[in-house]
């Protein structure tokens, strides 16, 4: 692989390379492959690791989470995002969309820990949450905060309405306006609990994906988290609009949301990306056990062990997330895209026998854990080497968010 400018310029067999001078050229001892994209995520929410366990998603939100995070400051999220952005890099997630409050330090954590980041904080209207201020203010500010990082080799800034039921119609009818004159993605949670739609069934007599059809909001670009209740008549739907979806399959049973329809969904032609969501619904952050559960989950459902296989599921953590946010420079190493690239540690018995070339693909999924990460770069640029991220200080970050957690939690 030739980097330039933190850009693939070149790839193929060795021996077809073209001549570089010889002190540019690193011999690497492993499986070269693109770094994962993650296309659903609440990073900071490392401060909320472990609270609320056990709850469906309703009452672990509106219990639980809303009143601590109504109490966030920026610096909580600063740190939190740090922690978190080393965390992901070290497991060998080189891109992460993040929806969380107080886009301005998200962005700031990221991009200092060298983590490539779609920044798209939250709009919930919610009495918990009055502190973030309006969602006015906030569509502002995630506005205003685009135009800063217009040109940033690393951070997106997108919006991130929350979701239907946690919005009124008039919020997500501006938000949706706005999208689209500002060319901007929407991030937002659609259909994750079976019963998440029952008000907008109730008030508008149609479906979540249908209403946000109804609303213009798929004329934006749309990235639509978890998607687990959708029908035939949605998924065609998010196929005509172009819809991505951000499939959690860890986060989607640890909260008993369902099964998401993955094999129809991608048969239709909609891309699906594999993501954790945030490490409060799926404590880890680790895309090697998001691929084992959406190819255990799409099995499951469809009673079929042919259903999803192990190259599916690298697709949809690489290739596939990166269409379903609109980047085709992410998640390959074709010439032209982002030098965002994993080392990945060969040298495991885990990863034995290969006797056919496929194996080494169905270890690296079956048996993969993110302490096979040797070396990360983003952007041509190193920030793991050996399994240690070395843009963060973790003990620090660790001892921050441990303080920060404990003053939310009391209150
Ligand atoms: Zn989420």
């Amino acid at each position: 692989v030739d980097v330039d400018d933190g850009r693939v310029v070149w790839s193929g067999p060795a021996e077809k390379a073209p001549p570089r001078p010889d002190k540019s050229i690193h011999h690497l001892r492993g499986l070269l492959m693109p770094g994962m994209v993650n296309i659903h995520a609440h990073t900071p929410m490392v401060l909320l690791r472990a609270a609320g366990e056990g709850l469906p998603v309703d009452r672990w939100l509106r219990e639980v989470m809303w009143p601590r995070e109504g109490r966030l400051v920026g610096e909580d999220v600063r740190w939190a995002m740090t922690l978190g952005a080393g965390e992901l890099l070290s497991h060998g997630i080189t891109t992460s969309v993040e929806m969380y409050f107080l886009g301005a330090e998200v962005a700031e954590a990221a991009s200092n820990a060298g983590l490539r980041c779609f920044v798209t904080a939250p709009f919930i209207e919610d009495p918990q949450l009055s502190r973030l201020g309006t969602w006015q203010d906030q569509l502002e500010a995630a506005v205003a905060l685009r135009e800063r990082f217009r040109d940033h080799h690393l951070i997106t800034v997108g919006l991130g309405p929350h979701s239907a039921y946690a919005m009124s119609e008039e919020a997500l009818l501006t938000i949706a306006k706005r999208a689209v004159a500002e060319d901007m993605l929407i991030h937002i949670h659609v259909a994750e609990g079976q019963h998440e739609g029952d008000g907008v069934m109730a008030a508008h007599g149609c479906t979540v994906p249908a209403y946000l059809e109804r609303i213009g909001m798929l004329e934006a670009r749309v990235l639509a988290a978890h998607s687990v209740w959708l029908t035939d008549e949605d998924i065609a739907l998010f196929t005509s609009k172009g819809v991505g979806v951000a499939h959690c399959p860890s986060s989607n049973g640890k909260h008993a949301s369902g099964i998401a329809r993955v094999v129809e969904m991608r048969s239709a032609g909609i891309p699906v990306g594999i993501a954790t969501d945030g490490p409060a619904s799926d404590n880890r952050l680790d895309l090697f056990e998001g691929m084992r559960a959406a190819i255990r989950l799409a099995r499951l459902r469809a009673q079929d062990a042919g259903a999803l296989g192990p190259a599916d599921a690298i697709r949809m953590v690489t290739r596939e997330a990166a269409a379903a946010i609109g980047r085709p420079d992410l998640g390959s190493l074709e010439a032209g895209c982002r030098a965002d690239m994993i080392l990945v540690d060969l040298d495991r018995p885990e990863l034995s026998p290969v006797v056919e070339p496929s194996d080494l693909l169905t270890h690296l999924v079956w048996s993969g854990t993110p302490d096979f990460i040797d070396t990360v770069w983003v952007e041509g640029r190193k920030v793991v080497s050996q399994g240690a991220c070395l843009t963060v200080d973790t003990a620090t970050a660790v001892a921050e968010v441990t303080t920060r957690a404990k003053r939310l939690a009391e209150g």
